[in-house]
């Protein structure tokens, strides 16, 4: 009999609480949030119940009408976490039923206060908690309404039970009690402002470093003169290309570019020039490779194409066409005597990827056409 190791009973258990939590609150990170927010107020709710339930004991409470209230409560807040957990939230503009909830829960407690006689002053601490959950998601506008509906809501229980029963509710004291939560409220509703604005300014520089982010991953792999990918990206592609074959077994070529006597371009013309040179050179060799080529800047006037799931006389016919489109551009480049037109040529090493190979060695065999292709007059291409 095979003795199971203690580590994966501590793995199967840690997996069958994650499948718990995810069948109760989904795997959804939005709904999850929403959902937990919910099922604290549950339980909230219910914690807040047992003062309820010990007014009824001390027979300070009727108890037909508290218990009623305190099954509305944890019914209506089951409710709230079943709408959410069946999705129905989404429907709304504020998916999180925030308001809502509070303005159940506020319900609940001014209707507990009516109830609880002199134990009533315990709803007070349970109505700030209630509000403070809209603290951390509302604005401060939504905060001041619900703070009015509070102390509405609030007011007319007060004014209701101090004339029902007064002296469980002496008017004074509900009078008093009234100033307190009349006070209380704009407190609230000002420190919920504060962490409204709060959350504004991190919003806003999340979304900066995201996009610094973007800016940063786009430089690390862009040329900045060509606006073609550099080296590094260049090489991480191949190396994909190169585990990609040799699970397919699909083909792809590879060629090297260097412009010809490029030193004497910049001689000539100044080193702007060459600049505009190379910028007109990357633009047309992208205009000339096939879609799903793809060509690197790989250093100074040298350049890379990644012919992806191409043999080699395909590839010669596509690299081809490209020297044709070079030798054929002219670029305007301000001269001493005016604008001059500059011509170029490219010398190119081909090659094919062979089973097994790795990219070092596929970039020595191009390196090596290139360097035929150069020895044998330029301007030409050579593959291997
Ligand atoms: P070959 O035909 O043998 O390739 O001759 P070449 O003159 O092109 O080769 P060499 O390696 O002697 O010179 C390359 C020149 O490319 C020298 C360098 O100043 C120039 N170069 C490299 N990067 C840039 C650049 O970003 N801008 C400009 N303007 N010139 C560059
Ligand atoms: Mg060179
Ligand atoms: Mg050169």
């Amino acid at each position: 009999m095979g003795v199971e190791p203690a580590g994966s009973v501590a793995v199967a258990a840690v997996s069958w609480r994650v499948r718990l939590l995810d069948a109760l609150l989904t795997t959804d990170a939005h709904q999850r949030i929403r959902l937990k927010q919910c099922g604290r107020a549950l339980l909230l709710t219910l914690a807040s119940c047992s003062t309820m339930a010990y007014a009824v004991a001390v027979g300070d409470a009727p108890p037909v009408s508290t218990w009623l209230v305190i099954v509305i409560g944890g019914v209506g807040f089951g409710a709230f976490f079943a709408a959410i957990r069946a999705g129905l939230n989404l429907r709304f503009r504020e998916p999180a039923l925030t308001q809502p909830q509070i303005v159940f829960a506020i319900v609940m407690g001014a209707t507990a206060y009516a109830l609880i006689g002199p134990l009533r002053g315990g709803v007070f601490p349970i109505l700030m908690v209630v509000l403070s959950f809209g603290m951390f998601a509302l604005s401060t506008r939504q905060m001041i309404r619900l703070s009015l509906f509070a102390i509405a809501v609030f007011g007319l229980s007060m004014f209701v039970m101090s004339q029902r029963e007064p002296q469980v509710y002496p008017p004074t004291v509900e009078v008093g009690n009234f100033f307190m939560l009349a006070v209380m409220m704009p407190a609230m509703s000002m420190l919920a402002g504060e962490l409204s604005r709060l959350r504004a300014r991190l919003k806003s520089q999340k979304v900066d470093l995201s996009a610094a982010l973007l800016k940063i991953q786009e430089l690390a792999i862009r040329d900045d003169l060509t606006g073609l990918i550099n080296r590094r990206r260049m090489l991480e592609l191949m190396t994909k290309e190169c585990d990609r074959c040799a699970r397919t077994g699909r083909l792809f070529c590879l060629a090297m570019l260097d412009l010809d006597y490029f030193k004497e371009v910049n001689d000539r013309h100044g080193h702007a020039a060459g600049d505009a040179v190379l910028q007109a050179f990357a633009k047309v060799v992208q205009g000339a490779i096939r879609n799903g080529d793809i060509v690197a800047r790989w250093g100074g006037e040298e350049f890379v194409i990644l012919l992806a799931d191409t043999a080699l006389p395909a590839a010669q016919g596509g690299v081809e066409r490209v020297r044709e489109c070079v030798q054929a551009l002219r670029v305007a480049v301000p001269g001493e005597r005016g604008p001059t037109e500059v011509a170029v040529t490219v010398s190119v090493g081909l090659t094919d990827h062979r089973p097994g190979e790795t990219v070092a060695q596929l970039l020595a065999r191009a390196d090596l056409a290139l360097y035929r292709a150069k020895a044998q007059g330029r301007n030409q291409l050579v593959s291997l």
